[in-house]
């Protein structure tokens, strides 16, 4: 099918639910039909540069030959197979890659197929541990504000309770602890008064608390905003002097978008447990993992309970492990760091312009993120036709122009990417 027809459109408006949609006269979703490269195929046969590696995750490209070829070779071996009591290759050399890929006391992995699973995960491993250890009243949460982990109720717990889903679910919510966000930018000069709210939580609590859960450098979907490698290192310092675990959610920031493999490495920190997710399989499929080190997992497996609580129905699943598999060793294989340092100079140089736009608060690049703070929340439908209109793909929300581009993408596209970028937001701005 290279065309979907205007019916096709009206049924879907009529009948499905896109991310965070309303069914009563929902924005227009635009229909494509096939992606190459870097390119988003538009039924009609218009190109779109993807600037959005749909949500991080396409990070080698769409349609990719030797991605391709693990799918079909894995689906023609087995596309599933329940993983209690069996297991077979792609998830055994799947936990290879990532116990060799993270740091090294991070050695026990739990095979998720989400990202909010593998937060839940993450969220369960740290109760299960201090119930293990004869500590259940550690069963408390700190996180900080702007924050996001993902739409399941454990995730949407500790997401920003203001931009977040708190004010609706608010009564079935469990409720845990919110610092106040770090203000001192990636770059900036680091004061120890940044993290003074997050202190002061964990000095009064920590009877209570069994982890803090935060996104690494980079808060994504709560804000698209980078704090300092200061702040993470002292997060840090503050769990081993407290006795909480530290949970360092990777989903968005995980192989290597942010310039190092992953975000905790600008620090020179090591988590407790590791949520990965998003990138892991290349945009192919969805899959996440769980990693924690062998001594919470002895200690978790020693409790009561005798086992770790969790097991979805397509935990491990091989085609999905397959095509991680394949995904890793392409990153593995590329000149990721200099690849990942050449994209941020590019999407610096060419999103600098929109800095001296009136109504523009901010522009702030970090390896494969580049982000135009507006001052105003954008009219997204508008804008996205506009953006469209000029060949790219980019989805703004709230206050934020951002792209996370596919790390294939060549420098002239990134020229036009970043171009379009600001010549569609020159006019949006003006009018
Ligand atoms: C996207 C995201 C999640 C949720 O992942 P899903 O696969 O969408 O469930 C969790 N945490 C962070 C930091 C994310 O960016």
């Amino acid at each position: 099918m290279t065309t979907i027809s205007a019916e096709q459109i009206r049924y879907d408006r009529d009948h499905i639910w896109h991310p965070y949609s309303s069914m009563i006269n929902p924005p227009p979703v635009y229909p494509i039909v096939s992606a190459q490269g870097v390119y988003l195929k538009m039924s009609g046969g218009q190109e779109l540069i993807d600037g959005m590696a749909s949500w991080w995750s396409t990070i080698h490209g769409y349609n990719h030959p030797a991605l391709n070829a693990t799918a079909h070779a894995q689906i023609d071996k087995m596309s599933h197979v329940m993983f209690g009591g069996i297991t077979h290759e792609p998830a055994i050399e799947l936990a290879r890659k990532l116990v060799d890929l993270t740091p090294a006391t991070l050695d026990k992995v739990f095979i998720a197929d989400s990202g909010s699973v593998a937060v839940e995960v993450a969220i369960k491993m740290a109760i299960q541990y201090w119930h293990a250890l004869d500590k259940p009243e550690k069963h408390k949460l700190v996180t900080i504000r702007n924050g996001y982990h993902g739409d399941t109720f454990g995730a949407m717990s500790v997401c920003d309770p203001i931009n977040g889903m708190h004010e609706i679910f608010t009564a079935v919510l469990p409720k845990h602890h919110f610092a106040d966000r770090p203000e001192i930018g990636f770059h900036q000069a680091w004061e120890s008064s940044d993290i003074a709210s997050l202190k002061s939580i964990i000095e009064q609590h920590h009877q209570e608390l069994a982890a803090l859960i935060l996104e690494p450098i980079v808060q994504g979907a709560g804000g698209m905003r980078f704090y300092s490698p200061h702040y993470l290192k002292a997060a840090r310092a503050l769990c081993d002097e407290y006795d909480l675990l530290l949970i360092a959610d990777e989903i968005a920031t995980g192989f290597a978008r942010t310039g190092e493999m992953f975000a905790c490495q600008h620090a020179g920190i090591t988590p407790d447990i590791i949520c990965l997710g998003k990138a892991i399989t290349g945009g192919y499929m969805s899959l996440a993992a769980t990693l924690t080190s062998t001594k919470i997992a002895e200690s978790i497996s020693a409790g009561g309970a005798g086992c770790f609580m969790h097991g979805p129905t397509f935990m491990g699943n091989p085609l999905a492990c397959a095509i991680a598999n394949t995904s890793l060793q392409l990153l593995n294989d590329s000149q990721w760091k200099p690849n990942m340092q050449r994209i941020e100079t590019a999407l610096k140089s060419g999103l600098e312009p929109a800095a001296a736009f009136n109504g523009v608060a901010e522009v702030r690049c970090l390896g494969g993120i580049g982000v135009i703070e507006l001052e105003q929340a954008v009219d997204s439908a508008r804008i996205q036709k506009m953006f469209v209109k000029a060949g790219i793909w980019v989805r703004p929300f709230g206050k934020l122009v951002y792209i996370m581009p596919p790390y294939i993408m060549d420098n002239e596209t990134l020229d036009r990417l970043t171009s379009g970028i600001i010549e569609v937001l020159h006019r949006y701005l003006k009018s």
